[in-house]
């Protein structure tokens, strides 16, 4: 018995602007975006084989960024359509060359979802060929006129509120969205609804009510402070040291920066010391080891490299812990260029690679008053420190 889930992760998500052009799937809670949590609760559930999310084309990079590694049970994304219809019935295709019995269609922005709600789902597809995570209606039920005045109050008598995961035997669930896109008909709201319209009993299975769907900005913020306030943190403190002695060249490469000068820095990457120092004060935080370690100089891979790729990876090695950076600092010592006017350019660049405020990025500079190596403009340093929340061990 072969079980895919299918997330659908395609959709703009304009409701939750809390995070600026950020989707909200992609909007961190609790350290680690929505999307990354709701993918791994499916790795970890043992009864699914193969993960696929359906992604917008313009999330490409957000996802990319987002996959830790490379999980062997999470197979290559597929781009979305304009409706969330449409964006399942492209995964669905996509999943039919390896043909599992079951797929689990699953919101991305439902990371909560219990591994015992999967389970109930695929137990209840043993007799039928649907089932749905549903909550039972609670609240009572008022049918207002246009004017805002209770007509009516309804019975809640056996309604329930769908949710996903949403299982199916795969053949039906796939001729389903087939029969319904040939007819034109493109406003499901759920592929339970769609199963239902080709016929096939739907069974309902109840849910745990921590399974919300996070759609506005609020919903967002409830759950960040909800999952940090749980998890207990401690604080780490790293530093980095970097230097590059300058050779025959017109510019240099400073916190990402390409500045005209009379000479380069020698190095087998683009030799930005800011952001090796950055690089290191960051892996230093986490104790994963150094710049030099990860991207070896003797590989021939890393030769002129942009150090930004550097800096992606340590923030990536925090993330991947459930971290968060809290503030870097920069010093850089050298008796030119002058690195004052490049200082918003370099703080706005490093600060999209870390998912950092500007007022969180210290560059300073100073000269080496004519002393030592410095002095003799023989090269450039630069020291840099990092602050970093890591989840305690214990927490
Ligand atoms: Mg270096």
């Amino acid at each position: 018995m072969r079980i895919a889930a299918l997330i659908v992760a395609a959709g703009r998500g304009t409701r939750a602007a809390a995070s600026g052009n950020t989707p909200k799937q992609y909007a961190p809670i609790g350290g680690r975006p929505v999307l990354a949590r709701t993918i791994e609760a499916f790795l970890a559930h043992p009864a699914i084989h193969d993960v696929k999310v359906v992604i917008h084309p313009d999330d490409k990079n957000r996802y990319a960024a987002l996959v830790i590694g490379t999980p062997e049970k999470l197979s290559p994304p597929v781009m979305g359509g304009d409706t969330r219809q449409e964006s399942v019935l492209r995964g669905l295709e996509a999943l039919a060359d390896s043909s599992p019995d079951l797929v689990l269609i699953h919101d991305a922005a439902r990371p909560f979802v219990t591994a015992s709600t999967i389970t109930d789902v695929i137990a209840a597809l043993r007799d039928r060929p649907a089932a749905l995570a549903a909550l039972a209606v609670t609240d009572t039920l008022k049918r207002a006129s246009v004017d805002g005045i209770v007509e009516k109050t309804m019975s809640r008598d056996r309604l329930w509120r769908a949710q996903t995961p949403q299982g199916f035997h795969f053949v039906p669930i796939l001729a389903a969205h087939r029969k319904a896109a040939d007819a034109g008909l493109r406003k499901f709201t759920d592929d339970a609804a769609i199963a239902e319209w080709a016929g096939l009993d739907v069974a309902i299975v109840e849910d745990k009510p921590s399974n919300v769907k996070l759609t506005t900005a609020g919903d967002l913020e409830l759950a960040d402070h909800h999952l940090t306030s749980q998890t207990a943190f401690e604080p780490r403190i790293g530093s980095g040291f970097d230097v590059h002695r300058f050779t025959a060249g017109d510019h240099v490469w400073l916190g990402g920066i390409k500045i005209p000068y009379t000479h380069k820095l020698e190095g087998h990457s683009d030799a930005d010391v800011i952001l090796h120092a950055l690089t290191d004060a960051l892996l230093g935080a986490i104790g994963d080891g150094d710049i030099g370690q990860h991207f070896p100089p003797s590989d021939p891979k890393w030769k002129g490299a942009a150090s930004r790729l550097f800096l992606e990876d340590a923030a990536r090695r925090v993330r991947d812990r459930g971290g968060r950076i809290v503030n870097v600092d920069i010093t850089v010592l050298a008796e030119a260029p002058r690195i004052g006017p490049h200082r918003p350019a370099m703080q706005t660049l490093i600060g999209e690679v870390l998912g950092l405020t500007i007022d969180r990025i210290g560059i300073k500079a100073t000269t080496n008053e004519g002393m030592g190596f410095v002095g003799r403009r023989e090269g450039i340093a630069a020291m840099a420190s990092a602050s970093v929340l890591l989840p305690s061990a214990s927490g």
